[in-house]
């Protein structure tokens, strides 16, 4: 048996043994049960082991593992539909990855260990009521005095600051260079004197966004990750991150253990021929999805595989991002038509649980393909970075 393979049989041995039943079916976008007590005793077990950040070195709290265990790891989770052991992605999956390449010996040691066990819980201070997607165009400055940065501006669409532990977030730090030059990385306590969170409250009375406001907010020069106005290659890598982890929506072919398939529904609430769903385009729309996002899957597998062991997502995380997205709302366009006005409740009697869930996931996915970059912004990459287009 080869190493792998040996890897793999302890994995499923372990999985089976210390993943919770109730943590065996896939997390809906609708789901709230971060919190629950098989939640936690999963992550806890999870983060023991170091895999709730399976590659990064054990020193910095990951698992060590090499990126051929790595994905031994996570087809044998997703064999059993288990659902990922993490309390904040922002902080695993998109900063973490960040700081682990550019940061100093001592940001390492100070935060990699407190992310990997999910003590903080992240923000994301990017966007501005003047810059979403000309996010160069940022306009939040800082000021070196002495050894601390005097942050003043505003952030806009910062999701869940109103419960966030520290923020990321990038300043303008040298306002006379080129928009692009003079940018920086920059982390910070949201408890910071003069750090103010206005939670934006939606139409369906609840929403996750907020305006931050910073007003002579003092951080230490030692949080500023990277070099001095060096910072926009620093958030065009996480946004790669990001970007990466929005696109695997759209690999969400299978649905949870617990709720029927595409096909089961529309054969429910269409009718059936012959055992084949009997509306014959709502069949071809559905087999075109399925071929769409087996594509999609043997394209990302192939990219992983052409660049094992280079450093991580590229500008091809726009095309994977544009076309996940994409194919997300088509899942979900696909899962509205089946069942027409039986998924047009909110809530209130009348409907199953599984129609209204499917009615806040379809409203949901509208904002898979803004969040993280526009499907706009990502044609631009993809024109630009991958097909060498001229600007
Ligand atoms: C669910 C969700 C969560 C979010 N969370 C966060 C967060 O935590 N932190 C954060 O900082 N931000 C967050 N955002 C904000 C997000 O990053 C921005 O909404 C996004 O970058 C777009 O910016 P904007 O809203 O200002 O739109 P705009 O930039 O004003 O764009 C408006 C429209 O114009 C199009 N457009 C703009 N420029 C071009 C161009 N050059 N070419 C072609 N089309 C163009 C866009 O595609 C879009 O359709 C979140 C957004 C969503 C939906």
């Amino acid at each position: 048996m080869s190493g792998l393979d040996a890897f793999r049989t302890e994995t499923r041995e372990w999985l089976s043994e210390n993943c919770p039943v109730s943590m065996r079916t896939p997390m809906l976008a609708a789901d709230s049960d971060s919190a629950s007590h098989d939640a936690k005793l999963w992550f806890e077990r999870m983060t023991a082991r170091g895999w709730t950040c399976p590659t990064w070195p054990e020193e910095y709290g990951g698992g060590g593992l090499s990126d051929d265990e790595a994905t031994v790891l996570s087809e044998e989770l997703a064999r059993m539909s288990a659902r990922p052991a993490m309390m904040n992605t922002g902080g695993t999956k998109m900063l973490g990855p960040v700081i682990l390449e550019f940061g100093n010996d001592e940001q390492k040691r100070r935060f990699l260990p407190r992310i990997a066990r999910g003590e903080i819980r992240w923000c994301q201070g990017y966007s501005e009521p003047g810059a979403g997607s000309d996010l160069a165009g940022l306009q939040t400055g800082a000021v070196l005095e002495g050894d601390e940065y005097v942050i003043n501006g505003s952030k806009i669409w910062t999701s869940g600051a109103d419960s966030a532990d520290w923020i990321f977030c990038l300043v303008r730090t040298d306002p006379d260079a080129p928009k692009h030059d003079g940018i920086s990385f920059i982390l910070f306590d949201m408890k910071t004197p003069g750090v103010e969170v206005h939670p934006i409250r939606l139409i369906s009375g609840v929403s996750p966004f907020c305006q931050t406001f910073f007003t002579d907010v003092r951080v230490p020069r030692s949080n500023l990750v990277g070099t001095p106005n060096e910072g926009w290659t620093i958030a065009k890598r996480l946004l790669q991150f990001e970007r990466s982890m929005t696109a695997e929506l759209g690999m969400n072919g299978a649905p949870p253990a617990a709720r029927p398939s595409m096909e089961d529904l529309a054969k429910t609430y269409q009718g059936e021929t012959d055992g084949r769903i009997a509306n014959p385009v709502l069949r071809d729309a559905i087999v075109r999805h399925r071929m769409n996002v087996t594509a999609l899957l043997s394209t990302t597998r192939r990219v992983e595989e052409e660049r094992a062991l280079s450093s991580g997502p590229s500008a091809t995380s726009s095309m994977f991002k544009y076309y996940g997205t994409e194919r997300n709302k088509e899942r979900n366009d696909l899962l509205l038509s089946i069942m027409g006005t039986n998924a047009l409740g909110w809530e209130g009697g009348g409907f199953s649980s599984d129609e209204l869930t499917t009615t806040r996931e379809w409203l949901r996915s509208r904002a898979n393909s803004i969040e993280g970059g526009t499907s706009e912004v990502q044609l631009n990459v993809i024109s630009k970075r991958v097909l060498g287009l001229p600007d």
